[in-house]
């Protein structure tokens, strides 16, 4: 089971569930032609799709369309249901940057069919994350700088500022139907400049000052 790891700091935390918000920023939004909606779009992730550092994705065989989305990851410290948009960041133990891997050619075909988007986006290894950072020593999760490389090719930058969910509203919204525990991870959408990734590429993706991963396509 992969556990989350805050930098500097000794505990582990096993990761029971991923969640996953889609069209959180606008421009992204319209690049996949995709409305906005007043709700947040949730989907999860489960513990067997997440890697480290340094890890392999590897793109399942039905897909021949991977795409990257870089995207701020949050790691849950404190249990809560029902938590309010005032408390919401006291539940966060630390900040870090998460990849979520999407086969967009499968997800459009599920999206047609109007069926859920598991088969796109919670297949082993879809879900890349760095370790964290202190939430101390993020001061607005709201301000930070968001960056993806492929190959050193600069693909995605984008800002929290943009979201159109914060993370307060996300963890207030997303605890009305899932227990958010210790461990937990939010992934809060990925800005615009989503693209394929090919067999051998390799990704940075980077909170400008915060964190970064770097994984590889097998
Ligand atoms: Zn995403």
């Amino acid at each position: 089971m992969y556990r989350a790891k805050i930098r500097d700091c000794d505990r582990l935390y096993p990761v029971s569930k991923v969640v996953c918000v889609a069209r959180n920023y606008a421009q992204h939004a319209a690049e996949l032609n995709n409305p906005t909606t007043s709700e947040p779009t949730v989907f999860i992730k489960p513990n067997s799709s997440i890697i480290g550092e340094g890890e392999q994705v590897v793109i399942p065989a039905y897909s021949q369309q991977c795409h990257h989305e870089v995207e701020l990851a949050v790691l849950i410290g404190k249990w809560g249901k029902h938590i309010s948009q005032k408390q919401a960041l006291k539940h966060v133990a630390g900040y870090g940057v998460g990849l979520d891997m999407t086969l967009r050619d499968t997800q459009q075909q599920l999206k047609d069919k109007g069926l859920p988007w598991e088969w796109a986006k919670a297949f082993d290894t879809s879900c890349p994350l760095s370790h964290f950072v202190p939430a101390r020593e993020v001061a607005d999760p709201q301000n930070l700088e968001l960056k993806l490389w492929v190959n050193n090719e600069l693909r995605q930058q984008g800002h929290t500022c943009y979201m159109l969910h914060s993370v307060a509203q996300l963890i207030s919204y997303m605890s009305t139907a899932f227990t958010l525990k210790e461990g937990d991870v939010i992934l809060t959408g990925t800005p615009a400049g989503v693209d394929q990734v090919h067999s051998g590429d390799r990704l940075r993706a980077e909170i400008s000052q915060v964190t970064s991963l770097e994984v590889s396509m097998q």
